[in-house]
């Protein structure tokens, strides 16, 4: 039995989340679930009781009341990779013409870079001794903001381990070598990015069975678009992966069907990669394709195999026979019809 907090998320995220609640206990999973009522999603108090109670974590896509509760997942529970694999469903509408299964994971670091939150005022670094590339001083500029860039060695190994830790086990059940492809900007930021790449450079050296290449991040932006049958498992950091991986879910038909989840040493939260799209929400139109996807990845962490893949299944059949798409796939189903069709392909 695994106890499981569920966050039905913001706007139109409780519309997937709700038929994946039942998606899960309909495929077999031995779950007890933890419910935060919506009236108790900003309440810290009740949500780290409720996380900390729990094994794992399914939430629904945040925006507004459900932030600091995504906060807590992601800072307090320490959840540094965040894994979004990017792979092709028959059916779907894809931007790409040649017809090329992909089959690809993005793993985010989580944590730190840019987004790690360290802004302030330019005034403020008066004194700090900052210049420009040819020895100017930045705040001479003017009225202006800057972010820090943090990279630490902890996370950037922590990362780069389940980045290679993943290429291992994909490569054994494709039978192929397996390939973690690094994208930074080592160039430009040569301490901060460089740093990343060097720390994951060391990983990757114990990983012998595992082919490892550095790309600068534009480089590989290139690649993911030009040639992304040739990409396995994609490390990334930070804000790279966060844009990188939106764009590797068009590749796949967008948003809706891009499930993802947030790995720590000891905890794990699984939501879909998209936001809470506020301009279809109470239309019924939603896609819950990456958040059932979501909860399989989720029954994978907690030990319950069989169940994943029965949801995992059960999705690819209602996308092979293509009769109950949801409007981002050029379909005409209802989010209700399709999450119908799951149950009923299960
Ligand atoms: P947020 O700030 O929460 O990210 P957003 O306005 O960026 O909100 P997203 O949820 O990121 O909205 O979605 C971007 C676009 O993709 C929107 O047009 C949205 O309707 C669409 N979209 C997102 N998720 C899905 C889905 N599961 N099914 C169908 N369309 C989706
Ligand atoms: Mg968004």
């Amino acid at each position: 039995m695994s106890k499981v907090a569920v966050f039905s998320g913001d706007d139109a995220s409780p519309e997937v989340v709700e038929p994946t609640v039942r998606l899960v206990e309909a495929a077999g999973a031995d779950v007890d679930w933890i419910r935060v009522p919506p009236d108790a999603v900003d309440d810290l108090t009740a949500v780290r009781a409720a996380v900390d109670a729990a094994d794992a974590t399914l939430f629904g896509a945040a925006s507004g009341r459900s932030i600091p509760a995504l906060q807590y997942l992601r800072w307090g529970r320490r959840t540094y990779a965040n894994v979004r694999p990017v792979r092709t469903l028959p059916n779907t509408l894809r931007p790409l013409r040649d017809g090329a299964r992909l089959d690809l994971v993005i793993v985010r670091e989580n944590l730190e870079g840019l987004y790690a939150g360290v802004e302030g005022d330019l005034a403020d670094t008066e004194g700090w001794g900052l210049t420009d590339r040819t020895g100017r001083p930045i705040a001479a500029g003017g009225p202006g903001a800057f972010a820090v860039q943090v990279v630490t060695r902890r996370w950037t190994a922590a990362v780069a381990r389940i980045a290679f830790d993943l290429a291992r086990q994909r490569a054994v059940e494709s039978g192929r070598t397996g390939h973690v492809a690094i994208g930074t900007k080592h160039n430009v930021l040569p301490r901060t990015d460089g740093l990343f790449r060097e720390v994951a450079l060391e990983v990757a050296a114990g990983y012998p069975d595992v082919r490892v290449t550095s790309y600068l991040a534009d480089d590989l932006a290139r690649r993911l678009v030009a040639s992304p049958a040739e990409l396995d498992v994609v490390l990334l950091p930070n804000m790279y992966g966060d844009i990188l991986s939106d764009a590797a879910a068009a590749l796949v038909g967008g948003l809706g069907m891009a499930p993802s989840g947030c790995y720590g040493d000891d905890y794990a939260y699984f939501e879909p990669a998209h936001g809470t799209a506020p301009d279809i929400v109470g239309q019924g139109v939603i896609n819950p394709t990456a958040q059932m996807l979501s909860a399989a990845m989720m029954l994978d962490y907690l030990g319950q195999p069989a169940a994943a893949a029965r949801i995992d299944a059960a999705v690819g059949q209602v996308y092979r026979i293509g009769r109950a798409l949801t409007r981002d796939q050029g379909g005409a189903a209802l989010t209700a019809e399709f999450s119908n069709a799951v149950l009923e392909a299960l």
